[in-house]
Parts: C-alpha cells; structure tokens; sequence
C-alpha cells in the first residue's frame, strides 16, 4: 500500500518548459518524503500536481492507491503549507486555524475546542485572539501548520515552510514540525532547497535535477552511496571529492588505482576492490568525502596518496586542507597546528570510496 505514487509523471507547461520529466517513486503511509533539488528543477511542480493544483501533461497521480488526476483539490483530502504561510490578515489566531473546519460546516463549539487542542500542541495557545501582523515569523509559520493540521488531512504536503525565517528560528522549526508530523501519523512530501533540512528531517529524500529524479533513498544512503555523479557532488560540505582514476587489476595482488603519477592499491579482501575490478584499463571517478581522508604522519602500505597544503581553511569546529591532488580534506584539531599550507603530508585512504560512479567525465554540477 502507499499513500502517494508517482508514475512517469511529467508536466510540460504552455511555452514548452518541461519541468517535471518522467518522474517516478512512492511514498510509504506515515513517511516523511523531502523532494530536494536547486532553484528551479521543478519540486514545486511536483508538489502542486500531486495536490492537484497544476495538471500533468502525462503520467499518473495515485493516492491511496487510486488515479487522482482528475479529482479536484479538495477530492485529494491534502493540506498544503506555503513558504509565505498564506494566513487571513484580517482573523484572529483561532480564526486562521478553525477557517478549515467553518468551511466543512463544523459547529462552533466543536470547532473552537479542536483550534484550542492543535493550537496547544504547537505552543500558540496563548496568542489565539491576535492578528498574524501581531506575530513573530515562527508563531506565524505555526498558524500555518496548524491550519493544515487541524482538518487531520491524510497528506500533508509543505513548500519551503521554514524559508522566510532566521537560521535559528528553522533549525528549531526543523525538529518541531517533523516531530510533530510523525507525531500524528500523517504521511508528508516535503519540499525544500536546503540539504541540511532535508537530510535532518527525512525519512527519505527525492533529488532532482532540471526536472529529473536523480536519486530516492534515505539520507544515509543518498549520502554515502549516492546514485548518480550529481548527488555525489550535490550533498555535503565541503563537496565530495571526485578524482579520476585508471584502474589496474593485479589478479595476484590487488586492484590499483592510478591516480595522477601515484597509485593507490586495494587488496583483493577489500571489498571495493571487486567492485573496481569490473573497470580494468577504464578511467572511473572516485568519489570521496573529506571526512574520509585521514591525515597521517608518514606513508604506510598501499591506501596512503601524498599531496600538498595549498591552503587551509578555518571553520571553528574542524579545519579543511584543500590539496594540490584536487581533493579536501578534514583535518583534525590536534593535526591543524602542525600542518602549514604548502608542507608535504600524506593523507591516509583507509575509509575511501564511497562508491564508484561511472567511467570518467560528466556529471559535475552545473547548478
Ligand atoms: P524554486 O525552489 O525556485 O521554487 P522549484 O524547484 O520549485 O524552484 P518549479 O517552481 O517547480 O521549481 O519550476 C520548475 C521549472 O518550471 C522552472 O524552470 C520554472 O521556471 C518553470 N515554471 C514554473 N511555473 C511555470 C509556468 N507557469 N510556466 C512556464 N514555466 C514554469
């Protein structure tokens, strides 16, 4: 069973944009789904087709489990929350949130005891007869929330809800609203720009690239075995490192990789080396993250690749050493002091490769 599904879903608009391109995946009942991607690649599309405010061009929509292409918005029994939080000026608090209920006919009393308990859950039980311009940004955000709450809708779906809002402020939202989310049980599609909302609140992220799905999983695996050269580049900061090898196989010894003029070699008991091993004499882009260079004092057996400092950069929490190898890595407190930009030091492979992704070229971001 799922509560959404996604088949060959694309959205063409009028002057031929194609902003959604053949896209596909389901979201479990109770899930919380991010749709993740750069200004532009088409999230927002996405999630107004599946509440039914933008037609698709082909492709169909499933809640449920039945085709909802043609059912009207409020047929989907989904709520939607806006980046803008899109509240009544003119109504109180209680007003904004119970607007839903007056709409389905709900009784006064009725209607005023469900605003005070959902208000109550979301910390705003005592700004009830204010106006949203008496709010602060976070309280009206939770208006917001709490006006899609309240009719306990089978989908919540929400468009960069935290975007108008300080990095304090949507930090503490973040954990809020997805607690609060799985909470009541209610499944969720998300959608944001920002990776570290993404990979915090999720149980699993959609990325997308100029319309296309790139990657489905949860933020553990999008993370660490990323799908496509876009996503390996596209989470995480620094960026993943992403060198070009040539591959070797000894079938002696090891796998190696030619890396520039070093080589770096992996016995066969190592299980990326089987992986590699299917790209003998091919070039293939090595993918590894920062946190997995270890610097180490001096050159050990096989997975140690020399580079130079070009230049270190302080963040407070760790240091990062930008290599003349074309790589980052994290350096660790104790090893900053001693490491000066442009002094040899030999960074340790052990924890390398997160996955091979292809054979040479392409992918990089351009967005
Ligand atoms: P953002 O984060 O900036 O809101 P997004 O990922 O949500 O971006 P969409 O708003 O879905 O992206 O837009 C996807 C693509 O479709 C963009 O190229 C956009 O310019 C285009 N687009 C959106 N609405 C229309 C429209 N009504 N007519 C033509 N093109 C449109």
């Amino acid at each position: 069973m799922t509560a959404v599904a996604l088949k060959d879903v694309t959205k063409v608009f009028p002057d031929g944009t194609v902003a959604v391109d053949n896209v596909n995946f389901d979201v479990s009942p109770g899930e919380f789904m991010v749709l993740l991607g750069p200004s532009g690649c088409g999230k927002s599309t996405l999630l107004r087709m599946i509440a039914g405010l933008e037609g698709a061009t082909s492709g169909a929509i499933l809640l449920d489990g039945e085709v909802a292409n043609e059912m009207s918005p409020r047929e989907r029994g989904v709520a939607m929350v806006f980046q803008d939080f899109a509240l009544y000026p003119h109504m109180t608090v209680a007003d904004n949130i119970g607007f839903p209920l007056r709409l389905s006919g709900v009784e006064p009393a009725a209607r005023s005891e469900q605003v005070a308990q959902v208000a109550s859950a979301l910390g705003i039980g005592d700004v009830l007869e204010r106006k949203p311009a008496q709010l602060s940004g976070g309280q009206r955000q939770r208006v917001a929330m709490g006006r899609a709450i309240v009719r306990r809708p089978g989908l919540f779906l929400m468009d960069e809800p935290l975007s108008n809002l300080d990095s304090g402020l949507r930090a503490e939202l973040r954990a809020e609203i997805s607690g609060l989310v799985r909470e009541l049980g209610v499944t969720c599609v998300y959608v944001t720009h920002d990776q570290a909302e993404a990979l915090t609140m999720a149980d699993r992220v959609a990325i997308l690239r100029r319309g296309v799905l790139q990657d489905v999983g949860t933020p553990t695996q999008v993370y660490g075995r990323p799908a496509t050269l876009y996503v390996a580049a596209f989470l995480g900061s620094p960026r993943m490192n992403l060198l070009e090898a040539e591959v070797y196989v000894n079938l002696d010894r090891h796998v190696a990789l030619h890396l520039g003029d070093q080589a770096l070699y992996l016995p066969w008991n190592d299980v990326r080396a089987r992986h590699v091993a299917h790209f003998h004499g091919e070039r293939i882009i090595v993918g590894v993250r920062a946190e997995a260079l270890i610097p180490v004092a001096s050159a050990g057996a096989g997975d140690v690749l020399q580079g130079r400092v070009r230049y270190l950069e302080h963040h407070g929490h760790e240091t990062l050493a930008f290599l003349d190898i074309g790589a980052t890595a994290v350096i660790v407190d104790e090893m900053a002091g001693q490491v000066t930009p442009v002094s040899t030091m030999q960074q340790g492979l052990r924890r390398l490769v997160n996955r091979f992704t292809g054979r040479g070229g392409g992918g990089g971001s351009d967005d």
